[in-house]
């Protein structure tokens, strides 16, 4: 993992309005020092509404984190009421995007397709996609999580470029582990995590995989970081829960740096 820096995403999922987001992201940049804000890429993912409070405290203070979106439209613009498209996040200089949350799947009936057309969309405006993967109980109970992880990898990138593919990042998150406390050990992390690397070298060839963020998320918190990031596959982590808690967030960093 020499090679890739690490990066540590802060999904804030629905909370913060947006004078609570400009709190916390101060918060969380002071508590850390330059250099470890070099060594390990700092991102968070507020609500839509917090994006532009969060783009003129960046912007205007300099700030070394980076930030992006939870989700995006499949189309660019038009009569889509409610939705936000890509080139409105690129606007607002979002680096990245999550792209398939299991939240999203289950709860707003995302599919694989409606995956695949938010990672296009999302390159299509320079937006770096965090593609969400992972199974839920009763596919780890039965003992198919690395297939159904796969696969789910397989149809987001459906049509995709070696080129394209070289700047994703993928986050591996067992729904079972989401939300719940129960994080996952480190082993069955670097498990489906290997499988997931394996996988991108065998489609689009091992530089490409190799030049791949390949994150954990499920209750990640700053004690159970260091195991998890141990392992060959894992570059880094994506955070619920507690990447609302500057201390926490920031702690979890610094580990990672
Ligand atoms: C997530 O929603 O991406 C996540 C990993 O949540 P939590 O850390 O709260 O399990």
């Amino acid at each position: 993992t020499a090679t890739r820096r690490p990066l540590i995403a802060g999904n804030w999922k629905m909370n913060m309005n947006h004078l609570e987001a400009i709190g916390l992201v101060q918060k969380v940049v002071f508590s850390l020092k330059d250099e470890e804000m070099e060594a390990a890429e700092v991102v968070v993912l507020p609500p839509f509404t917090a994006l532009r409070s969060v783009q003129t405290l960046v912007a205007g203070d300099k700030l070394a984190i980076g930030y992006g979106a939870q989700d995006l439209s499949t189309q660019d613009s038009g009569a889509y009421t409610g939705e936000v498209s890509g080139s409105m996040l690129a606007a607002l200089g979002c680096t990245y995007v999550t792209v398939g949350h299991s939240e999203r799947r289950a709860l707003h009936g995302e599919d694989d397709a409606v995956v695949a057309t938010k990672v296009t969309a999302a390159l299509r405006h320079g937006l770096v996609p965090i593609l969400c993967v992972g199974e839920g109980l009763d596919v780890r109970r039965a003992g198919t999580h690395v297939a159904h992880c796969t696969d789910q990898l397989d149809a987001a990138l459906e049509g995709l470029t070696a080129e394209q593919v070289a700047g994703l990042v993928v986050a591996y998150e067992p729904v079972w582990a989401i939300g719940t406390g129960e994080v996952a050990t480190p082993e069955d992390a670097q498990e489906v995590c290997g499988a997931l690397r394996a996988r991108l070298a065998g489609r689009f060839g091992p530089e490409t995989a190799d030049s791949v963020r390949i994150l954990y998320g499920g209750s990640v918190k700053a004690a159970s970081t260091a195991g998890i990031l141990a392992g060959a596959d894992i570059d880094g982590a994506l955070v619920g829960g507690a990447s609302l808690d500057a201390d926490e967030f920031a702690q979890i960093c610094r580990i990672a740096a």
